[in-house]
């Protein structure tokens, strides 16, 4: 079968694999659609990051070269003998982890903090850059007929966002801020509004991403080159500050603009994964009593996310901006989302059957 395989930084190769083989708790999955992640343009471009390189992950015994891909929607071919959930014909999604299932935080039920927390399509084992995958069967679940194979790709990165209002403690009602309108944003976004959050401030530079978060449900949307925007929230908010905020870029700027936007004994939820240190007063932490949450992945969150995305509480229109064959993927996908056009680009699906084009 075909499949793209991280070599190492800028060398993603189209091959020809063996199909994966079922095992008693795993399912053979052929793949629909494939998103491609933010984690796998920063593999492309200046990985390794999670790719295994020196030494195999220890859950899947692998490492590079690795097939890629983590979002991915697609159909049951078959089953192992110890699977029940599941059964040929169904239309999955997958939640793309590998854990251990010992480790104190496996064992506590937070396996999304596993201590060899490995992602299928970075760790070795498969992915959804390929035809067939296979995956144990717990992490698969089933999704209605009325959510189309398409938009079920989203169902993963909509799940990071999902997870990090129910990390930060979100309540019905709240003001929210989202720093940030990429694609983990822009699902923050929706999933607020879809929560019942009262007002949805975006901060984002001047670009049609701006655009994308009114699209996305943003009741406003300020510059931090332009608007002075803390002063802004505040006005918006009554003079208090929001009640919570989600910080997406990892940018020192937005991390402190988002940190002083909100309210006192308020809440900034930390999505972003950082290339390096920041530095900021925590006077403003403790003068606030503000608490600072990180929140990473899911655990637990795609049933409600596959529910709310089925029946259009989370609409995620206009999300898929470009659709694309699993061969062009180095040019058309990867070149696309790190080159001049990456700003107008939300989510590039893959597919490996060209007749879904
Ligand atoms: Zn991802
Ligand atoms: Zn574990």
């Amino acid at each position: 079968m075909k499949a793209a395989l991280w070599y190492q930084k800028k060398d993603i190769r189209i091959e020809e694999v063996p199909e994966p083989q079922v095992r008693d708790d795993t399912v053979k999955i052929q793949v629909k659609w494939c998103g491609i992640c933010g984690s796998d343009l920063h593999e492309y471009a200046a990985g390794p990051i999670f790719i295994p390189v020196d030494h195999p992950h220890p859950i899947t015994g692998e490492k590079a070269p690795v097939i890629m891909g983590h979002e991915f929607s697609g159909q049951v071919v078959e089953v192992g003998k110890n699977v029940t959930n599941v059964k040929p014909g169904d239309r999955v999604v997958v939640e793309p982890m590998d854990v251990c299932g010992e480790c104190p935080a496996c064992r506590s039920g937070k396996y999304n903090l596993c201590s060899s927390l490995g992602f299928h399509g970075l760790a070795g084992g498969g992915g959804g850059f390929s035809e067939f995958t296979t995956f144990p069967a717990k992490f698969v679940h089933k999704i209605p007929d009325s959510l189309s194979y398409d938009k079920a790709a989203l169902v993963e990165p909509m799940s990071v966002a999902l997870h990090s209002l129910r990390v930060g403690g979100f309540q019905v009602g709240q003001s929210a801020v989202v720093a940030g309108a990429g694609p983990i944003g822009l699902a923050t976004i929706e999933c607020l509004k879809a929560a019942g959050a009262r007002q949805v401030i975006v901060i984002q530079r001047k670009s049609i991403r701006q655009e994308y978060a009114i699209r996305s449900g943003a009741d406003a949307v300020l510059d931090p080159g332009v608007d002075d925007v803390v002063g802004q929230i505040r006005e918006l908010t009554g003079g208090v500050g929001a009640d919570i905020a989600f910080e997406t870029t990892g940018s020192e700027q937005c991390y402190r603009l988002a940190l002083d936007a909100i309210t006192f004994a308020g809440t900034l939820v930390v999505t972003s994964i950082w290339e390096g240190d920041i530095s900021y007063n925590p006077n403003t932490v403790v003068m606030g009593e503000k608490k600072v949450v990180g929140s990473i992945c899911y655990c637990n969150d795609f049933p409600s996310t596959i529910a709310m995305m089925a029946d259009g509480r989370i609409p995620a229109e206009g999300y898929i901006t470009k659709k694309i064959y699993l061969g062009d993927i180095v040019k058309e996908g990867f070149e696309t989302l790190t080159g001049p056009e990456k700003k107008s680009q939300v989510k590039i699906l893959v597919t490996p059957d060209r007749a879904e084009l």
